[in-house]
């Protein structure tokens, strides 16, 4: 049985995405370390964007922030778009994603869980006012509060939990889906693995370029770009 047929035959769609979903919209995932952080930063990317080094040095922190984390130009591609599409026309539950860019929002998608939080959610620390991302991005340094506090983006450092309301929701839509696509992960980050052992549905399908710990269990594994694969589906 083919992808397309798969989809036609289910109502209630969960997708779970990774970082592959949004490296199609230009956006490279900063786990994949290359020479370029050795050359312009004095620490690796999983020391930067954890709480501990958040707490100790916000203005390196912000620096490497801004620099490899933000891209305000990218676009959904068309993976966003159709399963923006696909949920629009009551065959997808829920969207969730490891991803913090907010493009799936931005196609349209409305039922989004974000696991590791959204660079367009911040907050100050000490009053908790919220502040969008063209703050961020219009100020320099440390960006603080009016209060004098500083702000801190939504989104999961190393050493930091999940929201567990995220994970929640997350089981629940995974646990009453009909179908499960697994889409631009390995699933080598955690919790992703576990969640998906809640899937209890009909349709495992795995979209990914390179081999997944889920391979066995899946229905039908692509191994392709996840825009190049669900961009033929017709809704
Ligand atoms: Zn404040």
């Amino acid at each position: 049985m083919d992808l397309q047929s798969m989809i036609d035959e289910s109502s209630r769609i969960v997708f779970f995405g990774g970082a592959g979903v949004s490296t199609e919209s230009g956006i490279p995932d900063f786990r994949s370390a290359d020479g370029l952080y050795n050359q312009k930063y004095c620490y690796p990317p999983e020391q930067i964007i954890s709480h501990s080094f958040f707490m100790r040095d916000p203005e390196e922190f912000y620096r490497f922030y801004r620099d490899r984390m933000i891209y305000q130009q990218a676009k959904p591609n068309a993976a966003h778009i159709k399963l923006a599409e696909l949920e629009r026309a009551g065959k997808l539950s829920a969207v969730i994603t490891q991803n913090i860019d907010g493009l799936h929002t931005a196609a349209g998608s409305r039922n989004v869980i974000e696991l590791h939080g959204s660079v367009h959610r911040n907050h100050c620390m000490k009053c908790g006012k919220f502040y969008g991302l063209d703050h961020i991005m219009s100020t320099s340094g440390v960006p603080h509060c009016e209060c004098g506090g500083i702000i801190k983006p939504d989104v999961v450092l190393y050493e930091e939990p999940l929201d567990e309301e995220c994970i929640n929701r997350a089981i629940n839509a995974i646990a009453e889906a009909d179908m499960l696509i697994i889409g631009g992960t390995s699933l080598a980050v955690q919790p992703a693995a576990g969640l998906i052992r809640f899937f209890d549905g009909r349709r495992l399908a795995v979209i990914n370029k390179t081999p997944t710990s889920a391979d066995d269990e899946a229905d039908i594994v692509i191994n392709a770009s996840i825009g190049e694969a669900l961009s033929g589906i017709r809704v």
